[in-house]
């Protein structure tokens, strides 16, 4: 029997010194620099590349990644409990680097690359070098994958791939692009696609235009074109029709990493939350005496306290089984949780804050918004729910009978009758 809610005290003295090198040495960054993918602007270079340097001499860089990858491998348990401080900071995961989109792109690169392909794409990916983008969703559909038509279509020893992409992030900094392209039309929707990988720069592809969300400072989501866009035939990543097979590996991952971070961000929600409350006087009294401020607080905690727990048993359940597909249940349920629980706390922290917690000076208005991208990116919350939804009814059955199978007086008959005996020999004794 082992179940444990505690860190091992090794392991809990690296956090403490992560917890206080981000606080110190890495949010400031994000006040100061754009954004965390641009690895050529001479600011990443200047500020970005020797704070890598601790994390790697600390041993702490890659903490995604097992140890044939040159990471630590230390699974995902850990992995959450480093993130969840990660997530206080944009440039937090790119420090340590375990940032998505090219943690997840790195892995189907070690799990569906050829030997070129990881020579050329994963090495310098893990290392930061470059920063790569993950191009599936399209302007006529994302959450269903199956309508998507960019083709890719065979020409001698080349793939010529058309059509258009959407939101895809970091394009601008990417140095390749793994896209999602339709080679076999003909075939079922989930062995039609294939996954290719552009260099960027190839002709004919073209960033139409470079999207943002909300107040977001550098627009970083890609519209993109590809006009007859030609790539040598061994550019594909894993088998012909294999796309989502490749797409689930990089996806179970991905989810679940943003939620990490999504505790994160979420605290430090919580935290300045009960700083005001603690601080701020209303009809003679600290706001923390009111018991609808209370609540905020009380509900506030429940929320956070049952995510982070959710979370990490997902991740233990993912290191148990090492394998996402026997997993899936339980990161439907995280993906679907993570965004109200950051909406909801974000939301009450700006409420509390009264007009600053609403202004430009504070960071509620931008954790709301991103509660809508957490529950887009990767799939809508719908989807997840339908997944999970499906996933707890497997586990039933249906009855035949008119009446459910807990109908008190089928359970109470049948009670009777399996204790039929023991009862009888009860009543004789008691009689005589
Ligand atoms: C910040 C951000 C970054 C992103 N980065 C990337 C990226 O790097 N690469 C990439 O390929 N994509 C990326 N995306 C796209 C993302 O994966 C899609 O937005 C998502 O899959 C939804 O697709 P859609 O936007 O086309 O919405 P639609 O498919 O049009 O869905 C719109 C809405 O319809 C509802 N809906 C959809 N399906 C169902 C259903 N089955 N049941 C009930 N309701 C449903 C939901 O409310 C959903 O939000 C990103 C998105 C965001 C917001």
């Amino acid at each position: 029997m082992s179940w444990s809610f505690e860190t091992d005290p090794e392991y809990q003295q690296e956090l403490d010194w992560v917890e206080t090198f981000v606080r110190e040495e890495v949010e400031p960054l994000d006040h100061v620099l754009g954004s965390p993918y641009d690895v050529t602007d001479p600011g990443f270079v200047k500020l970005v590349r020797p704070l890598q340097q601790r994390t790697r001499a600390r041993k702490l860089w890659g903490c995604h990644l097992g140890a044939d990858l040159g990471g630590p491998g230390y699974g995902q348990v850990k992995l959450a409990l480093l993130n969840e401080i990660l997530g206080r900071s944009a440039f937090g995961p790119t420090v340590f680097g375990c940032q998505a989109p090219d943690s997840g792109n790195a892995e189907i690169l070690a799990h569906f690359g050829t030997a070129a392909q990881t020579a050329q794409y994963l090495q310098p990916l893990l290392a930061n070098e470059i920063v790569s983008c993950f191009a599936m969703t399209e302007p006529q559909g994302g959450a269903d994958p199956k309508v998507l038509t960019t083709t890719a279509v065979r020409e001698g020893d080349e793939w010529v791939i058309s059509g258009q992409k959407w939101f895809a992030s970091n394009a601008r900094y990417a140095a390749f692009f793994i896209v999602m392209v339709v080679t076999d039309p003909e075939a079922p929707p989930y062995q039609r696609m294939s996954m290719l990988i552009v260099p960027a720069g190839t002709k004919g592809l073209e960033i139409v235009r470079n999207v943002g969300w909300g107040s977001e400072r550098a627009a970083t989501h890609g519209y993109l074109n590809f006009d007859r866009v030609r790539v040598p035939a061994d550019a594909m990543l894993g088998r012909p029709g294999q796309a989502f097979v490749v797409a689930q590996v990089r996806l179970g991952g991905g989810r679940i990493h943003h939620a990490m971070r999504t505790i994160g961000e979420a605290r430090k929600a919580m935290d300045m939350m009960c700083e005001r409350v603690l601080s701020r006087v209303t009809q003679g009294e600290l706001l923390a005496k009111k018991q609808m401020v209370q609540e905020k607080i009380a509900d506030s905690w429940i929320e956070l306290e049952q995510f982070r727990l959710l979370v990490l048993r997902t991740a233990w359940l993912i290191d148990k089984h090492n394998d996402y597909k026997r997993v899936r249940k339980d990161i439907a349920a995280v993906k679907a949780a993570m965004p109200k629980v950051l909406h909801d706390i974000a939301s009450r922290a700006l409420h509390l804050h009264g007009s600053l917690g609403l202004s430009s000076e504070m960071p509620f208005a931008s954790q709301v918004l991103a509660s809508y991208f957490l529950a887009l990116a990767d799939g809508p919350t719908e989807v997840h729910k339908v997944t999970l939804a499906r996933e707890v009814l497997g586990g039933y059955r249906a009855t035949t009978d008119l009446f459910p199978a807990y109908h008190l007086p089928r359970v109470e008959a049948e009670a009777q009758a399996k204790f039929a005996d023991l009862l009888a020999e009860l009543a004789q004794e008691l009689g005589s």
